[in-house]
């Protein structure tokens, strides 16, 4: 595979997420990250702060970009000349909602194609969602997300641990 990219919202990124991302450079010569800038969501860390720390998560891996966009994925796609998008399988919960997106975006550029890489087993559970809600009651996220941004989820919440 020459390139793919990996999008969602990384707010933050999880163990989880760098697993795919660790996977998917070894599938694909080049990956890029897109972190979706989407005004209608209200995330917990800006597009730039989610930018900066998946750049700093996945530093040694010399193939990945970081990205940010805006809009439709496919279009996104267009422009960096991608046709393959890659996306993470956690539960059959996932499923339906990855099958009708991977189906529309293939209506609306019939070159794409998605890839689902299934979760290891470890982090089946894990999700952005899920660390934020551990976050905010002070609970352990060690487990959760890579270690140089533990700190940066408690400052939102203001908890000092
Ligand atoms: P989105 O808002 O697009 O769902 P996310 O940041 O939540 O963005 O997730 C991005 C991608 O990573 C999705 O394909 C999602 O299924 C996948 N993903 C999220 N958490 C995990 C995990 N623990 N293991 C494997 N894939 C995951």
């Amino acid at each position: 595979m020459k390139s793919a990219i990996y999008p969602g919202s990384f707010d933050p990124v999880t163990l989880g997420h760098l697993d795919i991302i660790r996977r998917s450079a070894q599938l694909a010569d080049h990956l890029i990250v897109g972190v979706l800038n989407n005004s209608t969501k209200k995330p917990l860390f800006s597009v730039e702060e989610r930018v900066n720390m998946l750049k700093e998560v996945t530093k040694d891996l010399e193939n990945v970009e970081i990205m940010s966009f805006q809009g439709l994925l496919v279009d996104f796609a267009r422009e960096q000349n991608v046709q393959v998008i890659i996306r993470g399988l956690r539960a059959v919960t996932d499923f339906e909602y990855e099958l009708a997106m991977s189906q529309t975006n293939r209506v609306a550029n019939s070159d794409i194609d998605t890839i689902f890489l299934n979760t290891s087993l470890k982090y089946a559970y894990l999700s952005s969602s899920i660390v934020k809600e551990m976050a905010m009651y002070g609970g352990d996220i060690r487990k959760f997300v890579p270690a140089q941004i533990i700190d940066r989820v408690y400052e939102k919440y203001n908890i000092i641990r």
